[in-house]
C-alpha cells in the first residue's frame, strides 16, 4: 500500500508542471504537433480579429507550378504561409479565425508540400464551383463578422500567382475599390516589404504594388480586406521563396509586422 501511494506521489509530481504548463501556453491543433503550443509574448494585437483565408483549397489546388519534377499546389503554400502568419498573429494577442482548414496538415518545414484535398471551410466541404467555393468562406467570415465587437476586423487573403515561366514577380497587395483602410492596410503591407528588402536584397529592390481590385472575396466578405499574391509559381526564383521553409516563415513574420503597423496607426 505504502509503495503504491509513493509511486502515485511520483507520477503526480511528473505530471502537475506538465499540466501547469499546458495551461500557461496555448494551443492551436491546426499547427500541427511541433508547433501547436504557443505562448503569447506581446498585447501589441490585443483586440484585433482576423481572418485568414488561404486561396483555394479541397477539390481546387490553384495554381500548379513544376519543381524539380514535382508538382507544387498553390493551395498547399498558402495554407502553410496563413498558419505561420495566425501564429504570429496568436503570439502578439490577437484573435485569429482560420477559415480554411486542414486537420492533418499543420506548419511543414518540407521543401515539396504533398497536395491533399483534406482541405475544409471550417469544418464544412468545400465544393467545386467557382462562385459556390468563394460565397461559401464570405458567409463564413460574414457570420465570425457579425458576432464580434472589435472595432479591429480583417480578412487576408492568401494567394500565389501563375504567371509565365520566365516572369519574377513581387509581392503584390490589393484591397477593395474605394476601401481607405484596405488601401492603408495594404500600403502598410508594402511599406514593410520594402524595408525587408532594403535590409535583405539591396541590390534587386522592392516592386511590389498596392492597387484596386475588384475581386469576389473582396467584394462579399465585410470586414475590412486585403488580398495578396505572393509569387510566380512557375518562376524558378519565386519559388525559392515558397519552398524554403524559412522564406515561408519570413513572408508570415513580414505581413504580421506590416498588420501590425497598420492596427498602430488606427484601431479602427
Ligand atoms: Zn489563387
Amino acid at each position: 500500500m505504502g509503495s503504491v501511494r509513493k509511486l502515485l506521489l511520483l507520477l503526480l509530481m511528473a505530471v502537475l508542471p506538465v499540466l501547469s504548463a499546458q495551461k500557461k501556453g496555448h494551443h492551436e491543433p491546426l499547427f500541427g504537433k511541433a508547433n501547436a503550443t504557443y505562448s503569447v509574448t506581446s498585447p501589441v494585437l490585443k483586440g484585433a480579429v482576423f481572418y485568414l483565408v488561404s486561396g483555394h483549397g479541397g477539390p481546387d489546388p490553384g495554381c500548379i507550378g513544376k519543381y524539380q519534377g514535382k508538382e507544387l499546389h498553390e493551395d498547399e503554400y498558402a495554407y502553410d504561409i496563413v498558419l505561420r502568419l495566425g501564429r504570429e498573429l496568436l503570439k502578439r494577442g490577437a484573435t485569429v479565425h482560420f477559415i480554411i482548414q486542414d486537420a492533418k496538415d499543420g506548419i511543414r518545414n518540407e521543401a515539396v508540400l504533398k497536395n491533399s484535398k483534406r482541405e475544409t471551410c471550417m469544418g464544412k466541404t468545400i465544393p467545386l464551383n467557382q462562385v459556390a467555393r468563394l460565397q461559401q468562406r464570405c458567409d463564413a467570415i460574414n457570420l465570425l463578422h457579425r458576432k464580434s465587437k472589435s472595432t479591429y476586423k480583417r480578412a487576408i487573403f492568401v494567394h500565389i500567382d501563375s504567371r509565365s515561366k520566365g516572369e519574377q514577380t513581387d509581392v503584390f497587395f490589393y484591397h477593395a475599390p474605394g476601401s481607405a483602410h484596405g488601401k492603408r492596410l495594404a500600403r502598410k503591407l508594402q511599406h514593410t516589404f520594402n524595408t525587408k528588402y532594403d535590409r535583405h536584397q539591396p541590390n534587386r529592390g522592392f516592386r511590389g504594388t498596392v492597387s484596386e481590385r475588384n475581386l469576389y472575396v473582396l467584394r462579399k466578405s465585410n470586414p475590412v480586406g486585403v488580398f495578396l499574391e505572393l509569387g510566380n509559381i512557375q518562376n524558378a526564383r519565386d519559388q525559392k521563396r515558397l519552398v524554403i521553409a524559412d522564406n515561408r516563415q519570413a513572408l508570415a513574420n513580414w505581413i504580421a509586422e506590416g498588420i501590425v503597423a497598420d492596427f498602430k496607426t488606427g484601431k479602427k
